[in-house]
């Protein structure tokens, strides 16, 4: 795992983003590692965190926006590019 991808999952669990089962997988993937789930706990892991946190796409041009990039994304639901080209309008 790099230290983006566990930046991220650290991100998702103090901003409260993972609830229960999900949390206590992505605690465990911090502590021990991918490799020390269950094939149940991994197929969690895939749909409730991978896929619903891992992928974020830009509202307006639907580019995928990097995980770094998420904090501000949520916010505003845009990438970079569209991000800048919305605050120069204003
Ligand atoms: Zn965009």
């Amino acid at each position: 795992m790099d230290s983006e991808t566990r930046q991220h999952l650290q991100y998702l669990i103090e901003r409260g983003h993972l609830e229960g089962i999900a949390a206590g997988i992505t605690k465990q993937v911090l502590e021990r590692g991918e490799m020390s789930l269950s094939s149940a706990q991994q197929a969690v892991f895939e749909r409730q965190v991978k896929e619903q946190y891992f992928t974020p796409k830009c509202g307006v041009c639907g580019d995928d926006v990097p995980v770094a990039e998420y904090a501000r994304w949520e916010d505003e639901k845009l990438c970079f590019n569209c991000s800048s080209r919305e605050s120069k309008d204003d």
